[in-house]
């Protein structure tokens, strides 16, 4: 990209890029003298939040914990193998500097986690579905999506708080189409994030758990994987767009999803506020709608492409053969790169090789 030494930054400041960007020096955005997963490991534990989403911030009590998304008691305990869990991770390769996702193990202690709620705001909220079990209450679907949004609306805010931290680092991102494409990206998507936070809050603030809106399968059966997860679907299962994210004018709602074995039973919840219920109302018609073969065929291709926040039972992956894995890995690249083989997303009832049911 080129740009003038007269014209404007590209980072907004309203002055000339010879007496704003153009000046500062680069400095290497990770530690070059370790191998390049540590270092980009440790930029991000560096670039970490560590502050209570809970809009009652006069109540919070201690430091944000390490807060799991996923009941860690009963749902990562039963899906770890000696503690750990597979989740997938995206690695560089040290000789090609490829990116490539990969099943990697992580401790339960670890897993799902995010420094989004205080102690005290983690144990109290989150009590109904941490100490029961499933029982299908508007409270506890709301607290399911609530905690789902809140997972997704905090690494949001660090994904763009460290993408700054680079472009401070290292002032020549600002002529980077990349850079700035996921800069713009950022900008937009906070406002919608804000105000869909604040409906959340409203609600939770109110005890008005209709607020959110669910559809519920239970699957008579435990899957060896769990998800809770927020995302902006791109279209129904009929291929209609619902959220159209190249248009900045138009406003992006979001789904959340989650997924956990229980009982000899899977639960499985897919959550909208109420606000965005005319968006979602087709999809929900359909969900209505699917065999129970429709349903798993669909979340076959749905987790992978719009999920990161997934814990699988590591035997479950071993035992995975080995093509079919990669399959589901290939899929699971669009989540974060522009990579969306065979337009996935357009057709959640594609046929896959591998399955997780
Ligand atoms: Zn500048
Ligand atoms: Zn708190």
């Amino acid at each position: 990209m080129k740009i003038g030494r007269n014209d404007l930054c590209t980072c907004g400041s309203g002055k000339k890029y010879k007496v704003c960007h153009m000046q500062l020096p680069d400095k290497p955005l990770i530690d070059p003298s370790i191998p390049v997963n540590s270092a980009i490991d440790r930029r991000m534990r560096e670039n970490l939040i560590k502050q209570c989403v809970h809009p009652n911030q006069e109540e919070c009590r201690g430091e944000p914990i390490k807060a799991h998304s996923i009941q860690n008691n009963r749902i990562l305990r039963k899906l770890g193998r000696n503690g750990d869990l597979y989740m997938v991770k995206m690695v560089v390769n040290e000789t090609s500097k490829r990116m490539n996702p990969r099943f990697k193990a992580i401790g339960r202690k670890k897993a799902t986690t995010f420094s989004g709620f205080c102690s005290h705001h983690d144990k109290e909220l989150f009590q109904p579905i941490e100490d029961q079990d499933f029982y299908g209450s508007e409270h506890q679907k709301f607290l399911f999506s609530y905690r789902a949004f809140s997972f997704e609306y905090h690494k949001k805010a660090e994904a763009a708080k460290l993408h700054k931290k680079n472009g401070d680092d290292k002032p020549s991102l600002y002529t980077n189409y990349e850079y700035l494409g996921f800069k713009e990206g950022y900008d937009l998507s906070t406002n919608d994030n804000e105000y869909t936070k604040s409906l959340y809050d409203e609600a939770l603030l109110s005890n008005d758990y209709v607020a959110v809106e669910s559809v519920e399968v239970v699957l008579n059966k435990e899957v060896l994987f769990s998800v809770s997860s927020g995302f902006y679907l791109e279209y129904d299962l009929t291929g209609e767009k619902i959220n159209d994210l190249s248009n900045p004018e138009a406003r992006i709602h979001p789904v959340t999803l989650t997924v956990f074995p229980e009982n000899k039973r899977t639960i499985i919840l897919f959550s909208w506020l109420r606000d965005s219920s005319e968006i979602y109302f087709n999809f929900k018609q359909q969900l209505l709608g699917l065999k129970v073969d429709q349903l798993e065929q669909i979340l076959n291709n749905m987790i992978p492409s719009y999920c990161e926040n997934v814990v699988y039972n590591p035997d479950f992956i071993d035992n995975m053969n080995s093509s079919n894995k990669s399959d589901y890995l290939k899929v699971y690249s669009s989540t974060t790169m522009d990579y969306i083989p065979s337009n996935i997303k357009k057709n959640l009832l594609t046929a896959t090789s591998y399955t997780l049911f």
